[in-house]
């Protein structure tokens, strides 16, 4: 028997016993992967990163129906207001299964979703991004501390962290922080969002100067805090900022 019929012969037997089943770290059911996927065949197509006509500034997704072949100009806030960073790259819309995802690591303490999570964004950014320049530092946008002691853990940077592993890039958590406790955003139209993230973050002018930054949010909506963090890391001297999001609101 060849080499290769007999890896197949025993990845038959392996599988015949069930030794290469795992749980889709969704819906928990047990499922036979096919490669390194860590959700089962019935959650893994509705977890497709979103494809439709979007903002290229904010990412923010034209309505469904105006979708199919439109394309992707900026919207009204952003040729007003440009936002400060140099890109952004959203995964999908916050909706459905990422959705769920998403509020189960943020306020179930799931913490084993950021991985899957992690990878699925990281193979979304090579994909969609095969040029980019890789970033002298990561960055996820941080929570006040009181907020990180009441909740134990920033799902934003366990989503960074995710990343930074499969990317093999640095991720640093001391080179920007929240200056003041902010109410939360959800329940505030756009403006009173701005005006209650601004000048909330800080950030480390003796690290950033010229380097060339990744920051990454778990959820974007208005993009207000987004939009709050990067100016404070380009304030304090960083050349750029790439924003990542892992979902977008379908609409502000
Ligand atoms: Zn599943
Ligand atoms: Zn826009």
């Amino acid at each position: 028997m060849s080499d290769a019929a007999l890896l197949c012969a025993s990845l038959r037997l392996l599988r015949g016993l069930g030794l290469l089943e795992r749980r889709c770290a969704h819906c928990l059911t047990p499922f036979t992967p096919r490669g390194d996927e860590a959700f089962c065949p019935r959650c893994l197509p509705p977890l497709a990163p979103y494809r439709g006509a979007a903002c290229p500034c904010c990412g923010l997704p034209l309505p469904p129906a105006d979708r199919a072949n439109a394309p992707s100009v900026p919207c009204g806030r952003c040729l007003s207001a440009p936002p400060p960073w140099a890109d952004i790259l959203f995964y999908g819309l916050y909706e459905g299964t990422l959705r769920d995802c998403l509020l189960r690591l943020k306020f179930s303490g799931e913490l084993a979703l950021a991985g899957p999570l992690g990878a699925l964004l990281a193979k979304h950014l090579q994909h969609a991004r095969p040029t980019a320049r890789m970033p002298d530092c990561v960055l996820a946008v941080p929570q006040h501390p009181v907020h990180l002691r009441e909740r134990g853990y920033n799902q934003a940077h366990e989503l960074a962290a995710a990343l930074c592993r499969e990317l093999r890039l640095p991720l640093r958590h001391d080179l920007l922080r929240r200056t003041r406790r902010v109410s939360p955003q959800a329940g505030l139209d756009a403006a009173q969002r701005a005006a209650n993230v601004h000048g909330s973050f800080a950030a480390d002018a003796r690290q950033l100067a010229g380097a060339h930054c990744w920051l990454l949010d778990d959820v974007m909506t208005t993009g207000s805090t987004a939009r709050a963090a990067c100016t404070a890391l380009l304030e304090a001297g960083a050349a750029s900022v790439t924003l990542l999001v892992m979902a977008r609101t379908p609409s502000r």
